[in-house]
């Protein structure tokens, strides 16, 4: 699987690109945004220096892994020769419908899809193509060059060959796939998203502030960020709209979001991005303090 497309060069996609590129793939980065490409080949340069740094990679690898990539607005020119298409555009449904109906139409008849969504149905997706058995998930984690897990979703029609192809080709990124069936959330988020919920559930009935809680969870249980911080960085929003998948799709009332999730969304306070969720990035990013509705 020499030749890959990336579709969508946000967040994940230049991350995706980046490490097949690194990994001798020949890369085609495709975004309807120009702005977004360029930006993408940027953040791209700006990672593999910092490898070049920690000496992780040679000069000669980061040129060789920007040769690797190149940048297209056409996706029906940028796939036409593909092995392998990655979609990590944006997680709405109707697009990535959209966008798999074209590639069923436009990428090589034996090219394997996968998409990155981190909780649209692959089998959803794989019905929209006249191939559903080459459809599959490939749910890699943010940061993308960092990050080893690669979570493969098997859809209902996925074939045993192109699961075991996408198996081997994750280990060949240096990642460590494991396979799982494609149910509401796959595992990652069935996991984690209840337990952010449960986190912002504690915050809402008074039980305790919001350093407190985050402070339990990692030192408690070590993990290397509290549930309320990871929830900002991850997105208010994108929390929201994963837990309503889960409980549309399980049927039950244990993963309805938290109401002040939702007024939190419905203001705009949607984490990270946008300065303020639970905490305040604003004056400084990288040292947040409790946004001013959670401050004593
Ligand atoms: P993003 O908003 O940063 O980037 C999405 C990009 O897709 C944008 O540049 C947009 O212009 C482009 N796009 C939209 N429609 C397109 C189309 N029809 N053709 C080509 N490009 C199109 O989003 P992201 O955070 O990179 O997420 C991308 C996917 O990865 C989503 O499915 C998301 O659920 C999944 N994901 C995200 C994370 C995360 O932490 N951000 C983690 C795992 C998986």
């Amino acid at each position: 699987m020499k030749n890959v497309a990336v579709i969508g060069s946000g967040t994940m996609g230049n991350g995706i690109a980046h490490v097949f590129a690194q990994h001798d793939h020949s890369v085609m980065l495709v975004d309807l945004n120009k702005e977004a490409l360029d930006k993408a080949l940027a953040t791209i340069e700006k990672n593999l220096d910092r490898q070049v740094k920690k000496e992780l990679i040679s000069e000669e690898k980061k040129s060789a892994t920007l040769k690797n990539i190149q940048i297209s607005q056409d996706l029906k020119s940028a796939v036409s020769d593909v092995d392998l298409v990655v979609e990590a555009a944006s997680e709405n449904v109707d697009i990535k419908l959209q966008i798999f109906k074209d590639l069923d139409q436009y990428a090589p008849k034996d090219a394997i899809l996968a998409s990155n969504t981190s909780s649209i149905s692959i089998t959803k997706i794989a019905s929209v193509t006249n191939r559903p058995e080459q459809v599959i998930g490939m749910h890699f984690m943010n940061p993308v060059p960092v990050m080893k897990l690669i979570e493969v979703i098997r859809g209902y029609s996925t074939s045993d060959q192109v699961c075991d192809e996408i198996m081997k080709l994750s280990e060949g990124l240096s990642k460590i796939p494991v396979e799982v069936n494609d149910y509401p959330g796959f595992v990652a988020n069935r996991i984690l998203m209840p337990m952010i919920n449960e986190a912002i559930i504690t915050l809402f009935e008074g039980v305790a502030g919001v350093e407190e809680i985050d402070t339990v969870m990692k030192l408690g249980m070590a993990h290397p960020m509290g549930p309320l911080q990871l929830a900002d960085f991850i997105g208010l929003d994108v929390c929201l709209s994963i837990l309503n998948v889960l409980h549309d799709g399980l049927g039950n009332p244990k993963y309805a979001p938290c109401p002040l999730l939702v007024n939190m969304v419905q203001a705009g306070y949607k984490g990270a991005k946008t300065g303020v969720g639970f905490y305040d990035y604003r004056e400084n990013p990288k040292a947040p303090t409790v946004a001013r509705q959670f401050s004593k």
